[in-house]
């Protein structure tokens, strides 16, 4: 299992679960969950989970980064095994209630012909998954501390109209879809609700001064990667 450790000793393990990964950050035997994954993956993410000790006293949330089905569809598991928290920005309280999916658009050509064809049809009717109450909504910023961890959520809408990421100590951010890892030399996700303002919020993810940035699909991304796509969007916003 891949894991990054901060400064401040905490502790941040990638499960993996082939397209998807979701993240626990560990700090003095607390956990935060940062999205659920796939119901299929439902067995492997409880073994992942009891193998990293977590319990239902020990896990004070799940965080979704936003409420797309991939990342939402173990929600009301992990609130049931856990009777933990659900955190979800407050833009997205009413997807996750309803078990429904934020509209996305296409960002390249292929994507942009699937969704304006498919993608509405797709998401709401096949895509749909247990409803459940977020617990906690979020606004702009929320800090971490209250629930025993040294950093912030942040909104880095765009991919979504509430996506957050989670900022470790200006260290290490968890950004779910708001930037991608699949694609080499690129971190623009293949869908996005706003692409103008999610490459907004990348300019909002490099004035934390992270140097790690871990998306939910793919690999690690550093500072460098994602300093030349915002400057390289950003041109392509200024033209218009
Ligand atoms: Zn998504």
């Amino acid at each position: 299992m891949k894991q990054w450790t901060t400064k401040g000793g905490q502790v941040i393990s990638r499960l993996s679960h082939g397209m998807y990964n979701c993240f626990l950050v560990s700090c003095r035997g607390r956990h935060l969950l940062v999205d659920a994954c796939r119901k299929g993956s439902w067995k492997n993410l409880c073994r992942e989970l009891d193998e990293q000790g977590v319990s239902g006293g020990s896990l004070a949330g799940l965080v979704l980064t936003h409420t797309h089905y991939d990342h939402a569809e173990n929600a009301a598991a992990i609130k049931e095994r856990y009777n933990t928290k659900i955190i979800v920005h407050q833009k997205e309280a009413d997807y996750v209630r309803k078990g429904e999916n934020p509209v996305i658009h296409g960002t390249l050509p292929l994507t942009g012909w699937i969704s304006d064809r498919l993608s509405h049809l797709y998401l709401s009717r096949f895509f749909r998954y247990r409803p459940v109450d977020g617990d906690l909504t979020i606004a702009d910023r929320y800090d971490l501390s209250p629930l025993g961890f040294q950093g912030h959520l942040l909104a880095t809408p765009g991919h979504s109209p509430g996506s957050l990421s989670v900022i470790l100590e200006n260290e290490i951010a968890i950004v779910g879809d708001a930037l991608f890892g699949v694609f080499r030399g690129s971190v623009i996700p293949p869908f996005a609700a706003d692409e103008k303002l999610m490459v907004a919020s990348w300019g909002n993810l490099l004035k934390t001064g992270c140097f790690v940035y871990l998306p939910a699909h793919g690999t690690a991304r550093d500072r460098e990667a994602l300093e030349r796509q915002y400057e390289k969007y950003k041109r392509k916003y200024e033209r218009f």
